[in-house]
């Protein structure tokens, strides 16, 4: 008898050896190898004549060796090659490696052969193909065959046929799922999903044995959230704001007075739900989500000011030092204009030491009441006077524990997260169990919808002349560039480079600068505010105005080797125009080899919307890759895809939620300390 937990090297036909290999896959035990998954599933096709062979088809031949296996050696290695024939034709054979075959492969024995053949002047012939028993090759017809991922120094077979070991030895795994919960969810149970995903025999199994595991793996989430939102109810918190007081009313009318334009009710809407939270007596726990350029930024100016007026201090967080500037350089200006008291510092990484010392100590005495900065803000030097509210800017770059650290630096700060990663209201209030959730969904009415191209190099020029009138009109340009220096990839734009060509050709038409992230700050700094006072006309840069970089009176964006991007990417570039009331047009250039991409940009053509573009994307990227999944905050499945899957994850949620009135599943709870714990670990608890 087996059990899950037990070494492979149980299993026969795995030896320490091939157990070495696989446990440099993390493969140890019964349970390991039973979720190494196949990559990829075939079908072993029909038995073919050899008459119908055609060049590199995957085929199946049955023929009788008609021909004495030569031997003969070429670049050390033995050959071994005979010709096989059936009613129609011959092929030819070929082993390399093999002479032993010689004994074997004798003239009238009958062969099923099963691999790839290629064309060798006017005979086909097979390289090193698959020798198939009869009842072998009746079994791979009556199912789909697991493709497994590549593995150094394990063949195909040997992984197929160590997972095939596993259930020749045990008839029984335990579920967690009782028989009546899985009929009414409509799921297999675990141990059938396990054996369908490595041999189906149609897809359709492969499908539900996905839907069974992909359940498994959020029901395994969201009881970690459940945990983490343990000892996370509702707290109450000292930093009330009250909004019937004079200085509140007055500073909130002021600084909705200095904007150029009115809130959008989905901006009001929201608002209310932040000072609701801010005045309710409890900790706010929310996140802000909206697509770019709905106007995230106003709200998060509003709390701060509301907590600042009570006498507390706010942090807001960005990604980027870019951006953690421009936020500081507006606060300042809105300063100087309105005079609401706030007094901002910027602490990046780049300050210099003296002045982050004074900066500190700053901080620490309350002289400083709004904190502006990247992750420089959650190192342990700061120490903060009486820190309320924290606000991190595009939380989708940050990950979970960032945003936490800096939570730990006050005593129950509210905390207001903002992000335009695009989700759905319903996945977003699941995967961010432990924050309430506010949508911005409206764009502010006035704008014009971005007018969008897709276009190959020869269109270059025209586009060059196209901005050079939209400069002489007063606006602005962006010109996005995947690389920073020239680099050894033939074809694809460099910043650097590309500055000095622009410059050649528009000389005294527009000044033009350049941006990127290997710049040292300071530098970076004066270039987007020169580009934001309109000092310069052109910036030509790489991603790192990327995100949330606000500069209204730009209305092109013109991206080159566009097919280097990401959809979301590119929509977040292309968010950086159409903030202002002029006609703003995104423009994306393919590289010369990029009309391949032509097909999977037209999506950009035909959508505004954050939402359907990213899922799209998700689509074409496959979903390990999304936002770099991995350091966004969003949890990374191995099965489970949050978009495609997100009907599971609601009964997933609807289970726990239900479950939990009975159990606590302290079984679980040790899981919940590891930092990668995944469905492995939990299949191996609860199975
Ligand atoms: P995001 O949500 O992507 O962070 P921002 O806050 O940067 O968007 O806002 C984008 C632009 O829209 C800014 O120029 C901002 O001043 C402007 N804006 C914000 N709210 C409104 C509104 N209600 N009406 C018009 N323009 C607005
Ligand atoms: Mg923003």
């Amino acid at each position: 008898m087996l059990y899950l937990s037990d070494p492979i090297t149980r299993l026969s036909g795995v030896g320490e050896k091939t157990a070495l290999l696989f446990q440099k896959q993390n493969i140890v035990t019964i349970n390991d190898l039973l979720h190494h998954f196949p990559r990829d599933y075939r079908r072993i096709p029909e038995i073919l004549p050899i008459c119908d062979l055609q060049e590199k088809s995957l085929v199946v031949v049955r023929g009788k060796i008609v021909s004495s296996p030569s031997i003969f050696s070429r670049n050390k290695r033995t050959f071994l090659s005979f010709d096989v024939k059936d009613a129609t034709g011959t092929v030819g054979v070929t082993f390399f490696g093999m002479p032993y075959l010689k004994k074997t492969m004798v003239p009238g024995k009958e062969l099923l052969l099963y691999g790839v053949v290629r064309k060798l002047g006017v005979k086909f012939v097979f390289d090193q193909p698959k020798v198939l028993k009869a009842d072998e090759y009746e079994e791979m017809k009556n199912c789909l065959w697991p493709v497994y991922p590549l593995t150094e120094g394990l063949g195909n077979e040997k992984v197929r046929k160590a997972v095939r070991a596993c259930y020749d030895c045990f008839s029984e795994i335990k579920d967690y799922l009782s028989e009546k919960n899985r009929k009414n969810l409509g799921l297999l149970n675990v141990s059938d999903a396990l054996y369908k995903m490595h041999f189906p025999k149609e897809m359709e199994e492969v499908y539900d044995a996905r839907k069974r595991l992909a359940f498994d793996e959020f029901v395994f989430f969201l009881l970690k959230l459940e945990k983490l939102k343990e000892g996370n109810e509702k707290k109450e918190s000292q930093f009330v704001v009250d909004f019937a007081a004079e200085e509140i009313c007055e500073a909130k009318k002021s600084f909705l007075k200095g904007l150029s334009f009115a809130l959008t009710a989905a901006q009001t809407k929201v608002l209310e739900e932040i000072e609701r939270d801010l005045s309710s007596g409890y900790q706010m726990n929310r996140l802000v989500q909206g697509d770019v350029g709905c106007g995230k930024t106003v709200l998060a100016f509003l709390s701060a000011l509301y907590l600042i007026k009570s006498g507390f201090q706010v942090a807001l967080m960005a990604p980027t030092e870019v951006l953690a500037s421009q936020h500081y350089e507006d606060i300042i200006k809105m300063e100087s204009s309105r005079g609401l008291g706030i007094h901002a510092a910027l602490l990046t990484g780049s300050v210099k030491t003296t002045e982050k010392k004074k900066i500190y100590s700053e901080i620490e005495s309350g002289e400083v009441n709004l904190i502006i900065g990247t992750h420089a803000l959650i190192q342990e030097k700061v120490n903060y006077h009486n820190l309320a509210l924290v606000i991190t800017d595009e939380q989708h770059r940050f990950g979970v524990k960032q945003r936490s650290a800096l939570m730990e630096k006050g005593e129950m700060v509210h905390v207001l997260v903002m992000s335009a990663t695009p989700i759905p209201r319903t996945l977003a209030l699941v995967l961010y169990g432990d924050l309430d959730v506010s949508v911005v969904d409206e764009l502010p009415a006035k704008r014009m919808p971005i007018k969008n191209s897709v276009l190959g190099p020869d269109y270059r020029e025209k586009m060059y002349q196209f901005i050079a009138k939209r400069i002489a009109e007063g606006r602005q340009a962006y010109v996005i560039c995947p690389m920073v220096e020239e680099g050894d990839l033939d074809g694809v734009e460099n910043v650097t480079d590309y500055t000095d060509k622009l410059k050649e050709i528009y000389r005294d038409y527009a000044k033009i600068a350049c941006l990127h992230g290997k710049m040292k700050p300071a530098e970076k700094e004066k270039i987007m505010q020169d580009f934001k006072e309109h000092r310069t006309d052109i910036l030509v840069s790489t991603t790192v105005v990327e995100v949330g970089v606000n500069v209204p009176n730009a209305t092109v964006m013109m991206i080159e080797n566009a097919e280097r991007f990401g959809l979301a990417q590119l929509h977040q570039l292309r968010g950086r125009v159409g903030r202002g009331e002029h006609q703003s047009y995104a423009v994306f250039m393919l590289g010369n080899d990029g009309k391949k991409a032509k097909e999977r940009l037209e999506i950009l053509n035909r959508s505004n919307d954050g939402f359907e573009i990213a899922s799209e994307d998700l689509k074409q990227r496959g979903p390990g890759d999304f936002f770099g999944l991995r350091q966004s905050g969003l949890p990374g499945f191995k099965i489970a895809d949050i978009f495609t899957d997100a009907k599971i994850l609601l009964m997933a949620k609807e289970y726990v939620e239900n479950e939990l009135q009975f159990r606590t599943f302290e079984e679980f709870y040790s899981l919940f300390e590891k930092e990668n714990a995944s469905l492995v670990d939990f299949h191996a608890i609860c199975l």
